[in-house]
């Protein structure tokens, strides 16, 4: 089982800022900005590359009700969803990065 299954299971414990039967969000462990959140559907999809139209119609609502609940829809925030190997994902379990919390560069190297 990969380690953001383990979360939605509880196997593995995780810092909640959102929730609803199909989507989770959390505090990512390793923060990239001041506000670093990851988005994920509860059933597994290894990438945004797999995912079903309908699952990200969903995880759209889901995204814009946890930027509403941190203040982010007010100040701004980058969604980045790295995809496969050159695209640098490193968790087989889609998910969405919600960064924030301040002016963030744009480097894309
Ligand atoms: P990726 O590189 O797009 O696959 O991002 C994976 C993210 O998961 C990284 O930003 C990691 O810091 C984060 N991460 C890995 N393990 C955990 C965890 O157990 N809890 C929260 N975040 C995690």
């Amino acid at each position: 089982m990969c380690i953001f299954c383990k979360i939605v299971n509880g196997e593995i414990p995780n810092n909640t800022v959102h929730e609803n039967e199909q989507f989770l969000a959390f505090h990512d462990l390793y923060p990239k900005a001041p506000v670093h959140i990851l988005v994920i559907p509860k059933q597994h999809v290894d990438c945004f590359q797999d995912v079903q139209p309908e699952v990200m119609a969903g995880m759209t609502m889901f995204i814009q009700e946890v930027a509403k609940k941190t203040g982010l829809d007010k100040t701004g925030y980058r969604l980045v969803a790295n995809n496969g190997e050159d695209g640098g994902q490193e968790v087989m379990h889609l998910h969405f990065h919600i960064l924030g919390g301040g002016k963030l560069r744009w480097d894309h190297s």
